[in-house]
C-alpha cells in the first residue's frame, strides 16, 4: 500500500485521536527508516523516545522471537522467568527493590499514584491523599494520569476529573511548600519534563523537593517514562542530581518497541501493594520482558549511555551554535539526547520542511523542537542532521525577511 492509501483507510476507520502526517513508516532499522512509497529518513522522534537503540535492534528482534516460539502469554497467576530477570535488572540498575510492571507508561504512574494513596492510608495510616504535580507536566490519558498532567488542554471535556490533585510551577520550591499541607500524600515530576517543552529541573531544586518530602512525610515519585533508561546520559536521569525518589515510573524505551511499563518502589513503599491490591492482565507479560531483558542488557554493556551522554553534548553545542545565527531561536536546552530548542514562532513547519528532505523531528508545547534520536548515533549522523536543519532553518528565516 502507498502512503496515500495507508492514510486514506486510516482516516476512514480510526478515531480521529491523531493529527497524522501523510507518511506511513514501513520499515526501520538503526537511525533510519523508509516510508511506504520508498523513501528514506533518519529519524529523530524515535517513537517519542521509544527506539533508544534504532529501529528493529537486534538483540531485542532475537529475544522477542525466541520467547515468541517458547510461551507468548501466560496469566500473572503463574510465576514468569523473565519478568523475574526484568524486574532483578532494573532493581540492580536502580536505587529502587521492587517492581511492578505494567503495558503502558500510563499504567505505570496509574501503579505509581495507586501505590503513593495506599502507602498514605494503609501503613502510614494518615488522611494524606493530594499529590502535587508540575504545569507543563506530562504523566498520560487514563483519567487519573490525564488529571496528573498540569495541562488545561488534556483535560477538556473529561469531567468529572478525579480528586486530589495539586498542581504548581516547576522549578518554583516556594510554590511547592506553600501547597505542601498535611494532606500531600506524593510529589510526582519529571525530572526533565518531556511533552512540556524539554523543561530541566534546576539542580538545587530537586535537592530541595526530596528535602520538603521528607520533612513532610510526602513520597516522591519520578516519572522517568520519557527520561529515564540512558536518554539523558545516565541510566536515570535522577542520577543527575544526586538524590532518589521513592517510586520512580518507566515505560517508553524500556521495551525496544514493544509495550511495557514498569513502576519501581524503595522496600517499605512497595509494601502498601499486596496480592489482590493490584494487578494487570497483559503487564509484565513474557514477550515484553523479554524485550525488556535484552534493552537493559544493550545499556548495561554496550557503552550507549556513554555515547549518549558524549554525542548528547556534541550535538547540545551545535544546537547553541546556530542560536546566534536565527534571531527566532530563544533556548537551547535538554541532557544527553534530549533535546530542545525553543522558538519564538510556531516549529510545525520546520517539522514538514525537514520531513521532506529526509529528517524525522518533533515539535512539542507548539513551540519546541524535540530531539530524541537513539543513543547510539554517531558525529556523523549528528552532522547530517543539522545540516538539514540548516537548510530548514535558512529557508525560514529568508522568508521571515520577505514578509
Ligand atoms: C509518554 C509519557 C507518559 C505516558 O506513556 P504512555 O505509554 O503513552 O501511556 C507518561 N509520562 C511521560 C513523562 C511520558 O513521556
Amino acid at each position: 500500500m502507498s502512503n496515500e492509501n495507508i492514510k486514506r483507510l486510516g482516516e476512514k476507520y480510526l478515531m480521529n485521536t491523531y493529527a497524522r502526517y501523510p507518511v506511513a513508516l514501513t520499515k526501520g532499522e538503526g537511525v533510519n527508516v523508509w516510508d511506504a512509497d520508498g523513501k528514506k529518513y533518519m529519524d529523530f522522534v524515535g517513537g517519542l523516545a521509544v527506539n533508544s537503540l534504532g529501529h528493529c535492534y537486534p538483540g531485542v528482534a532475537r529475544a522477542v522471537s525466541k520467547q515468541c516460539n517458547e510461551i507468548i502469554h501466560c496469566s500473572n497467576l503463574y510465576c514468569i522467568e523473565k519478568q523475574a530477570k526484568l524486574a532483578e535488572l532494573l532493581v540492580k540498575n536502580s536505587s529502587m527493590d521492587r517492581v511492578f510492571f505494567s503495558n503502558s507508561g500510563a499504567e505505570a504512574n496509574e501503579a505509581a499514584i495507586k501505590l503513593a494513596r495506599r502507602y498514605a492510608q494503609l501503613v502510614l495510616k494518615s488522611d494524606k491523599y493530594k499529590i502535587i504535580t508540575m504545569n507543563k507536566s506530562f504523566h498520560g490519558r487514563t483519567i487519573a494520569t490525564a488529571t496528573a498532567t498540569a495541562q488545561e488542554k488534556i483535560h477538556s471535556g473529561f469531567d468529572p476529573l478525579p480528586q486530589g490533585f495539586v498542581y504548581v510551577p516547576f522549578n518554583d520550591i516556594a510554590a511547592l511548600r506553600e501547597s505542601m499541607d498535611h494532606q500531600v500524600c506524593a510529589v510526582m515530576l519529571e525530572p526533565v519534563q518531556g511533552e512540556g517543552g524539554v523543561n530541566v529541573a534546576d539542580k538545587g531544586y530537586l535537592k530541595e523537593v526530596k528535602e520538603l518530602c521528607d520533612e513532610k512525610g510526602a513520597l516522591l515519585i519520578f516519572d522517568e517514562i520519557q527520561c529515564g533508561l540512558g536518554r539523558t546520559g545516565k541510566m536515570f536521569a535522577y542520577e543527575h542530581y544526586g538524590i532518589k525518589p521513592h517510586i520512580l515510573t518507566l515505560a517508553k524505551a524500556l521495551g525496544g518497541g514493544i509495550p511495557i511499563g514498569a513502576a519501581l518502589a524503595v522496600d517499605g513503599v512497595a509494601e502498601a501493594f499486596d496480592p489482590g491490591s493490584h494487578g494487570s492482565t497483559f503487564g509484565g507479560n513474557p514477550v515484553s520482558c523479554a524485550a525488556g531483558v535484552a534493552v537493559m542488557e544493550a545499556l548495561e554493556t554496550e557503552g550507549v549511555l556513554e555515547n549518549a551522554l558524549e554525542i548528547g553534548g556534541y550535538f547540545k553545542e551545535k544546537l547553541q551554535g546556530l542560536e546566534s545565527k536565527y534571531d527566532f531561536i530563544k533556548e537551547v536546552r535538554g541532557m544527553g539526547l534530549m533535546l530542545g530548542m525553543e522558538l519564538d514562532i510556531p516549529g510545525g513547519e520546520i517539522v514538514n520542511l525537514c520531513m521532506e528532505k529526509g529528517l524525522l523531528i518533533n515539535c512539542t508545547s507548539e513551540r519546541v523542537l524535540r530531539f530524541l534520536p537513539p543513543l547510539t548515533i554517531n558525529r556523523k549522523h549528528v552532522d547530517r542532521a543539522l545540516g538539514i536543519l540548516e537548510e530548514v532553518l535558512d529557508n525560514i528565516k529568508a522568508s521571515k525577511r520577505g514578509e
